[in-house]
């Protein structure tokens, strides 16, 4: 193995690997250090918009086999819970995402990033320190070994110890718990789409991640510990929203295995590194996976730093380009969880625009799959949305004399309002007040 190295990157989870992949292409040396290799067996992301595919393609990633298997993802399938007709939500331009078992993905690119000759792999490695030389763990042997390398790439996910040794706060806030259940031999309602229903509990989102397995993932509250340590009342909470084979493949999973629950967390992506200390993926940020948009920024974030000198100039190329895909996260996950009775306004507001307007349904899919990141478009979107749901509420308030109902109704319109403002205030992130850390 060298000695010396242009890059190190830290963390070999789906984001590392791309990084170090895409720096060995340009000749870099990488070491490419992980602390533990079974991390990538816990339930992480598993959907990538095309925005991700295409950057994969560059870095020679989409014949592995985890792709191959499944075939392309077209976009989403939204079931509102009035029993009305589906809404199809295709990818603009015929473009086409992916998605995969998390621990296969991972394994598979780790295999490609260990056979570059570019790449020496240390596993399991930690990077303890960066001060006064940057230098990390053997585990097998004990040694703390010091890294010589002229740039330190931090992919070490959302508890990075990278950002702790920079002096960055983490600042990530807890929103909710997310179940990932195994269900076999199940056919989707439409096959090679996403699907999103609204549970009881909160969002539910069903893909297929391999031929004969089908993920459903289960979203609660913090507070609902009682769905997290009761198979049969999470059953109870989410059965009534789903078609009845999928509500037979739930209690087949719940019945063969106890879900294991994730905590989706929430940071806003405007910390990416110092000096020659940089931060990519889930280190930089994350946001609540209803919009999978994780890996997908996370390989924007590869694609940048390899163009850029330094953190300073990295961050501001891609602080412009996930605003509008973090806003978008919040915004969505507020109206897919909130029950109050003005958001479910907002809900039907947003599935009628979407019913009746192929433009918007256009737009949407633009903004989900990162590839229309402008505020204005965002703006358009929510504003619509918002005016069609105000006027309704608003409207029958009105005609029925409920006076008081009109006024809260019409002030929590005004906070829903501050969404498209946002959207047009480019250097400005809406985040809700919920998931602002301490020093927002
Ligand atoms: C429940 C859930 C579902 C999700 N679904 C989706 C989805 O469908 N689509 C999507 O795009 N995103 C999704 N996400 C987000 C997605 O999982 C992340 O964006 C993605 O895993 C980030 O990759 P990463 O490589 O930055 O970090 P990680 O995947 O967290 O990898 C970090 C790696 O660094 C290693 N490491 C940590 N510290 C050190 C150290 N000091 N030294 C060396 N190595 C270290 C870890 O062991 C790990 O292997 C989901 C997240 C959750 C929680």
């Amino acid at each position: 193995m060298r000695t010396d190295h242009d890059v190190a990157v830290v963390g070999a989870g789906p984001i590392g690997c791309a990084a170090a992949i895409a720096f060995a292409q340009r000749g870099a040396s990488v070491l490419l250090l992980e602390a533990n290799p079974r991390a990538s067996e816990r339930f992480a992301g598993e959907w990538i918009h095309p925005s991700g595919v295409e950057i994969l393609e560059k870095l020679g990633l989409t014949g592995l086999e985890a792709f191959a298997e499944n075939g392309p993802r077209r976009g989403f399938v939204v079931h509102p819970n009035d029993g009305s007709d589906p809404i199809v939500l295709p990818y603009p331009d015929g473009a086409t995402g992916v998605s995969f078992d998390h621990s296969k993905l991972v394994s598979e690119m780790r295999c490609r990033a260990v056979s570059i000759r570019e790449i020496d792999y240390v596993a399991p490695a930690k990077l303890v320190r960066l001060e006064p030389t940057p230098a990390y763990l053997h585990r097998e042997t004990g040694a703390v070994i010091e890294i010589r390398a002229k740039r330190i790439v931090a992919a070490d996910g959302r508890r990075s110890g990278t950002r702790r040794m920079l002096g960055l706060p983490d600042s990530s806030v807890g929103i909710s718990f997310m179940a990932g259940l195994t269900l076999e031999n199940l056919d989707l309602p439409l096959e090679g789409f996403g699907h999103v229903m609204s549970g009881l509990a909160g969002p539910i989102m069903s893909y297929r991640i391999a031929k004969n397995q089908v993920r459903m993932c289960l979203d609660a509250p913090a507070t609902a510990s009682q769905l997290r340590r009761d198979p049969d009342a999470l059953y109870d909470a989410v059965a009534p929203a789903l078609p009845a084979p999928m509500a037979k493949a739930l209690a087949e999973s719940l019945k063969a295995r106890k879900p294991v629950w994730m905590e989706t967390r929430f940071r806003t992506r405007t910390a990416y590194g110092r000096g020659n200390v940089v931060l990519v993926g889930d280190a930089v940020g994350c946001t609540h996976p209803l919009t999978a948009v994780g890996i997908s920024l996370g390989l924007k974030d590869v694609e940048a730093v390899v163009e850029s000198v330094d953190a300073a100039d990295y961050g501001v190329r891609q602080r412009a380009f996930a605003r509008v895909p973090e806003m978008l996260s919040n915004a969505l996950y507020q109206v897919f969880s909130d029950t109050q009775y003005d958001t479910e306004a907002i809900r039907q507001s947003m599935f009628h625009i979407w019913r009746s307007s192929a433009a918007e349904r256009r737009r949407t899919m633009g903004l989900l799959a990162a590839t229309d990141v402008r505020g204005r478009a965002f703006a358009t979107s929510f504003f619509r949305i918002g005016f069609r749901a105000a006027r309704k509420t608003v409207g029958g308030d009105l005609r029925d004399g409920r006076w008081r109902r009109v006024r809260d109704t019409v002030g929590r319109f005004a906070t829903w309002s501050t969404w498209p403002i946002a959207g047009l205030l480019p250097r400005y992130r809406k985040i809700p007040p919920h998931l602002r850390a301490s020093g927002h």
